[in-house]
């Protein structure tokens, strides 16, 4: 039985109709840049994520980007950052000439430790970014009480949890000054190529964000800041819209799948719970824990990724590729110990939450149209890995 990674055509021909008209209609109005379709689709999400602005961008990497210019992050400023991450999140601080100042993640939900925040922060601390990795949401109530305690603006990296809540029932994006999300086609709300979208409450700061979106200017031609070419194609925010009211419905099924995933891992006798960061127990799998699971509210993860960590991954990776079962890591090399990064001094075993992950996580097949049957296959091969090695 093949199981992909990720498939993405089920979706498509299930919205065929609606999203192949919705391509057409901006083909025929040959208005391809900004415009009605993304003012649309920025009203959309703020009425979805109930929030006050909604900025339409090229991709989430511009969205963090343009969220950091819009803050005037600049030479000689740090920015905290999960050294656990996609690359985006620390890369668009050096772009900006400033410095990201890492830190590691929490042994249960893979997201930023709030715990070891302060300890970073000094006079040049500017921001924090946390990221809402996999698809649900950090601590942030300890993150925002830490901001406001040393003045430090909260960029939230939403790129892998759109429409994800927070345990009060805000939704991740909305909570510090300013969220990012990505509209990468992996990600759960996808358009048809690159896209993003920056969110925040505050309305002068987002009316500000709209004019750097054009090169700063404003009026046309006049520019008073120096923006950058950040600017959404109408059909990606056509697709977009068409997709939105789905996003919910598909979230769920991805609940749904990875309480699939347990049980059987469970019923295997296979399943240990996540916030060790060593394995006592070689046949264990270290299944991911939504924390937020009985705080009442609805989208408490959205399972972006549905991740476990096992001892020998590469190996179990190897097994489950010959069975045509699709993986993945995210993400092999933490931050610190990218080459790229090499210059800021840090080291192998500087952060060991972060690095134990990097060397055991490995996802598995999550995507809403996935089968049962198929996923009781997955769990099959690795079980049949572990009990043979
Ligand atoms: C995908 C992603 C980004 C970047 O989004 P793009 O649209 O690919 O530029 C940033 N941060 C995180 C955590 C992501 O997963």
């Amino acid at each position: 039985m093949k199981v992909p990674l990720l498939d993405l055509k089920p979706q498509y021909q299930s919205l065929k109709k609606e999203l192949d008209d919705a391509i057409l209609k901006v083909a025929e109005s040959q208005y391809f840049i900004l415009g009605p379709e993304v003012e649309k689709m920025e009203k959309a999400f703020c009425i979805y994520l109930n929030c006050r602005k909604a900025v339409g961008v090229s991709s989430g990497t511009d969205a963090l980007l343009l969220a950091l210019m819009g803050i005037g992050i600049g030479p000689g400023d740090e920015v905290i950052v999960p050294t656990y991450s996609f690359f985006a999140t620390a890369g668009v601080v050096s772009r900006l000439n400033a410095t990201p100042v890492f830190v590691d993640c929490d042994p249960v939900t893979f997201n930023i430790d709030p715990a070891k925040i302060e300890e970073k922060i000094t006079k040049k601390t500017k921001a924090i970014i946390p990221v809402h990795l996999y698809g649900q949401s950090c601590e942030m109530d300890k993150i925002m009480r830490i901001a406001r305690a040393h003045d430090l603006k909260v960029i939230e990296d939403a790129a892998q949890a759109i429409g994800v809540q927070y345990k009060d029932g805000k939704y991740v994006g909305t909570i510090g000054d300013v969220g990012c999300y990505s509209f990468f086609p992996s990600k759960n709300l996808g358009c048809f190529g690159d896209g993003g979208l920056v969110v925040t409450n505050d309305v002068k700061f987002g009316e500000h964000l709209h004019i750097l979106r054009v090169h700063g200017a404003y009026p046309k031609y006049y520019h008073k800041y120096i923006g950058g070419n950040f600017r959404i194609d109408a059909i990606q925010s056509a697709v977009i819209n068409v997709k939105l009211p789905h996003l919910d419905r598909w979230s769920e099924q991805r609940r749904k799948n990875a309480e699939i995933y347990n049980k059987l891992f469970i019923e295997a006798d296979l399943a240990e719970e996540s916030g060790r960061t060593n394995f006592d127990d070689k046949n264990k799998v270290l299944l991911p824990k939504a924390v937020y699971k009985n705080s009442g509210v609805k989208n408490y993860h959205i399972f972006n990724q549905y991740i476990i960590r096992v001892q020998q991954r590469d190996r179990l990776r190897k097994h489950l590729s010959e069975n045509e079962i699709g993986n993945e890591v995210y993400y092999p090399v933490p931050f610190h110990l990218q080459e790229c990064f090499a210059d800021l001094g840090y080291k192998k075993g500087d952060f060991p939450v972060s690095e134990f992950a990097a060397n055991s996580s490995i996802a598995l097949p999550i995507y809403p149209e996935l089968s049962e049957e198929q996923i009781v296959y997955v769990v099959k091969k690795i079980k049949e890995f572990i009990l043979k090695k």
